[in-house]
């Protein structure tokens, strides 16, 4: 089997005396979609804190592509490869579209091919790129987020709670769209509350629980194991 693009090995974290990662296991294997589920205040969240440099562990490592990125920063962690859609999007509300993607044409990506790759995923971002992206619709929004996450490139992508407030059609838009990312050969890690919509587009599907995970394997297998746990609040 070939490495894992992500692997997380009995990962321990903690707000003060709180132990809220209990010693979280996971690999994403190489060009795999994967969905990351579980009811709210799991861990979920902090886990991608982790990940993505953006919270120290207690104890554990993160290996990315094979090499042990534990305590990296996110410069180092997006050298190799890893970018983060974060909960709640991350747009610069008074620049418009296409000066929100020129921003993102640094490490010498050229701002054309940063144009190009958001335009054809999301042909609505190219009609609106005179738009502020603070007028834009919330799933507008995520479309840029998520444009601006493709122009560095990355090997993993790592979306946290990509639905978060959106209508449950725009969610299926945008999940077609995530298929269509994996199809390019981009790995995914999406955090989720709306479990089918993410299982649908997915390979693999894990479930965390009070900061373990509980659960792994085919998305159908999961779905059926753990559906009181995933569908708790949503579908
Ligand atoms: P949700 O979907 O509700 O965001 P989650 O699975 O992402 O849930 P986390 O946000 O990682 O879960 O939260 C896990 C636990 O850690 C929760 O009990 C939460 O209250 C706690 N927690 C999260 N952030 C902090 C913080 N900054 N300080 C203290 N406790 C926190």
């Amino acid at each position: 089997m070939s490495i894992p693009i992500l692997e997380v090995v009995d990962l321990h974290a903690a707000y003060g005396r709180i132990e809220v990662l209990r010693g979280v296991d996971l690999a994403v294997p190489k060009g795999a979609v994967m969905a990351l589920l579980g009811p709210n205040g799991a861990g979920k969240s902090t886990l991608v804190k982790v990940i993505s440099g953006q919270k120290k562990p207690t104890s554990g490592d993160v290996h990315l592509g094979g090499v042990n990125v534990r305590g990296a920063g996110s410069e180092e962690l997006a050298r190799l490869g890893l970018c983060t859609v974060p909960e709640g999007r991350s747009v610069f509300p008074n620049l418009t579209v296409e000066e929100n993607l020129r921003l993102m044409s640094y490490a010498g990506v050229p701002t054309e091919a940063v144009l190009d790759t958001a335009y054809s995923y999301f042909p609505r971002l190219s009609e609106r790129r005179h738009q502020l992206a603070g007028t834009m619709s919330g799933g507008e929004q995520q479309m840029l987020a998520m444009s601006r996450a493709l122009a560095s490139d990355p090997a993993l992508l790592l979306l946290d709670e990509l639905s978060m407030g959106l209508a449950p059609l725009i969610v299926d838009e945008l999940y077609d769209t995530v298929a269509q990312i994996a199809a390019s050969g981009v790995s995914i890690l999406c955090i989720e509350q709306f479990a089918r919509t993410a299982l649908r587009v997915s390979d693999y599907a894990a479930v965390m629980s009070g900061g373990r995970i509980v659960a792994s394997g085919e998305p159908a297998e999961v779905l059926e194991t753990m559906s009181d746990v995933i569908l708790g609040g949503a579908a």
